[in-house]
């Protein structure tokens, strides 16, 4: 064999993808989702042993420990709940001082108590979006005080509002607004019901809730009640709903003085903390010039555990992306070339809890976020989407989605779309963006993309939507359909391979 022809099959060798092994999917979507593990609940010993099985995966890989010599980004989980009866909100104006009730008027949960008197500022949506051009604070000074905002964003179901269209943008969310109105010095944030919302909100009762000790967000959110905010407003002079539409008329934040004070006192009933983690494996990259850039894999672990003596056990949601996450690191570790950029592999924990591994990470990153070029989230890769309570009378789903994946987020970096559409082009899925055209559910912000987006770092979710089982005790094993999921995970694969080597990288972009 001449010198020539041997390198080029070496060449050829090492360019070949290693294929997907099914059977270890199912092996691993079979131990993560086995009734010992007792459906992975964050602060139960089911998710201990998850996390400990996947660091074993990631050490067999040969993946470098990512968190400071281990496996394991170790954060701390404070559980709390209300208490509905030592917890007051009342309001007071010219007109009087009115008593709110927990649960009826109002809610609110944060880890620790609050005692706070303050008055209130109407501050519009409460968002602040230089690339619309739109600003809510703008000369609007709420330090120390109580930024009153509508939910969403304006013309929220305007396919052709600025805001995405009827998609929702990072603005849109609860986070976001709680971390704007933060920079703005404010004290907390009232969330005042859209007038315009396609169903009506039911306030939480003071349930068990789950916060990060160390979070960014030091501000609590108190989610009014549609009739205390247009009692509020009303005494303002304005009705919530013309409110609304001034601001989404003019697409032009509106002033609204208004001569309220609120106190909240804020006492929770219980509360304890414990520790989990994320775990995190690396492979360091080929090129010493690219390897301190890293592309992430990212799957959530977690679960929610037990219901009524009843094992959930999310096969789907899910160990379909853990499983898919490990089948990634062992294929890119037995790569012969190694990707010219650093790649890490996180398996969030606390994802079911609201994405505190995965805001703990942005926070706390194991790699600078300024150099993490793209992100690509597994959460549900495992089933074909079907109509569900959820969904009913919300969104068109296909009839066949036996080889369709939902691409989720990707609409902030037209990029980081082109690279996923090409590298499809071998694998021949049917990639939709229905549910970033669509502000239906709020899929945007519900997966571990989404912290990401907040730090404008180009993420993408690959989700196969939701079925009749999402978080059943029905989400088992054999409902997977381990033929679509291998071509997910070698999409994901190609993906990667061609973020980590391609020359420059996909920008993050204000969708338009
Ligand atoms: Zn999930």
């Amino acid at each position: 064999m001449n010198k020539s022809l041997l390198l080029t099959l070496l060449a050829c060798l090492a360019a070949a993808a290693q294929p997907v092994r099914v059977e270890r999917l199912k092996a691993d979507i079979q131990f993560l989702a086995c009734q010992p593990l007792e459906g992975r609940r964050t602060l139960e010993r089911g998710s201990d042993v998850a996390a400990h099985f996947i660091a074993a995966e990631f050490m067999k890989a040969a993946l470098r420990p990512a968190a400071s010599g281990s496996f394991l980004q170790t954060f701390l989980v404070l559980q709390h709940r209300t208490d509905p009866k030592a917890t007051r909100l009342s309001l007071r104006s010219a007109s009087g001082r009115r008593e709110l009730e927990y649960g009826r008027d109002f809610t609110v949960s944060f880890p620790r108590e609050i005692q706070l008197r303050a008055p209130l500022v109407f501050a519009g949506y409460g968002i602040t979006a230089p690339e619309y051009g739109y600003d809510d604070y703008a000369g609007l000074d709420v330090r120390g005080k109580i930024a009153l905002v509508i939910e969403y964003e304006p013309r929220a179901y305007d396919p052709s509002s600025p805001f995405n269209g009827a998609g929702n943008t990072i603005h849109a969310s609860p986070r976001r607004k709680l971390l704007n109105a933060q920079a703005h010095g404010a004290a907390a944030v009232m969330l005042i019901p859209a007038p315009n919302r396609k169903r009506p909100l039911r306030l939480a009762r003071g349930g068990v809730v789950e916060s990060l000790a160390e979070s960014e967000v030091h501000i609590p959110l108190i989610t009014l009640s549609a009739e205390t905010a247009t009692r509020l407003l009303e005494e303002a002079g304005r009705k919530p709903a013309d409110l609304q539409a001034a601001i989404d008329g003019e697409l032009r934040p509106v002033r609204l003085p208004l001569a309220t004070q609120a106190e909240l006192k804020l006492v929770n009933a219980e509360s304890r903390r414990g520790a989990t983690a994320n775990v995190a494996g690396l492979l360091e990259g080929a090129d010493p010039a690219l390897r301190e850039e890293t592309i992430i894999f990212s799957a959530h672990y977690d679960h929610l555990g037990m219901r009524e003596g009843k094992l959930l056990p999310g096969a789907d949601d899910n160990a379909s992306g853990t499983a898919g996450l490990l089948e990634l690191a062992r294929l890119f570790a037995a790569e012969q070339a190694r990707p010219r950029r650093s790649i890490l592999f996180v398996a969030f924990g606390a994802e079911e809890a609201g994405l505190l591994g995965s805001y703990y990470y942005v926070s706390h990153p194991l790699r600078p976020l300024g150099s993490t070029r793209a992100v690509i989230n597994l959460d549900m890769i495992g089933r074909d989407e079907k109509p569900s309570q959820q969904t009913a009378r919300l969104i068109e789903i296909a009839a066949d989605t036996s080889n369709e994946i939902n691409l989720v987020g990707a609409f902030y970096s037209a990029e980081l779309r082109a690279v996923i559409e090409r590298e499809n082009a071998a694998i021949g899925l049917r990639l939709s963006d229905k549910w970033d055209r669509d502000a239906a559910l709020n899929i945007l912000w519900r997966c571990d993309h989404f912290p990401f987006l907040l730090h404008q770092t180009p993420a993408v979710w690959f989700f196969n939507g939701f079925t009749p089982d999402y978080h059943t005790p029905a989400d088992t094993p054999e409902k997977i359909n381990f033929a679509k999921m291998e071509k997910i995970v070698r999409l994901a694969y190609r993906c990667g391979r061609a973020l980590a080597d391609q020359q420059g990288w996909p920008r993050f972009a204000a969708a338009k």
